[in-house]
């Protein structure tokens, strides 16, 4: 497929796909710029979206715990028993979590293929889409599909109530 012209400079001559540019960096890391895009802005901003964390790991964690219990309580293997219970419980309650996490890596990774950068221009677009973004936008878009997680560098340093909803306060 023909790389798409930059909003910019209506050209394609320093456009690149945003994965090739990333996947250049990674293969080079000491390469110079890339038009006006840095290498390290390419690394934190171009990264593909992250994998959910896989299920299973607090049922792992509640077995051994409670396989250690029953050892030290002399074989009380009612505290495994337990354990697994609490285990298997939490991983219920955070698959739909974990199902909407997926859902949303599959269209992070779509977005991410998709898109195209002006290495001129230093500019994220999609080809026959209007508007363009910097590498920055691009990435919380990419790597916070729901927009939860902030980087620090725009959000207000006190804490958001909707986040607050884990914590025990
Ligand atoms: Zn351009």
């Amino acid at each position: 497929m023909a790389r798409p012209a930059c909003p910019a400079c209506s050209d394609n001559f320093t456009v690149e796909r945003v994965s090739a540019l990333y996947q250049a960096v990674t293969e080079d890391p000491d390469r110079a710029s890339i038009g006006n895009v840095d290498p390290d802005e390419v690394i934190e901003s171009f990264a593909p979206p992250a994998e959910p964390r896989p299920i299973g790991r607090y049922l792992l964690i509640a077995g051994v715990a409670g396989l250690a219990i029953s050892l030290l309580s002399g074989f009380t293997f009612m505290w495994l028993f337990i354990a697994l219970s609490i285990g298997i419980v939490t991983e219920m309650m955070l698959y739909w979590e974990h199902l909407q996490a997926r859902d949303d890596l599959q269209r992070a990774m779509a977005r991410w293929r998709a898109a195209y950068c002006c290495s001129t221009h230093a500019v994220v677009f999609f080809a026959r889409e209007p508007g363009t973004y910097s590498p920055a936008q691009f990435a919380r878009m990419v790597h916070s599909p729901a927009a939860r997680t902030d980087t620090g560098s725009s959000a207000p340093s006190e804490p958001s109530p909707a986040g607050g909803a884990l914590s025990t306060r």
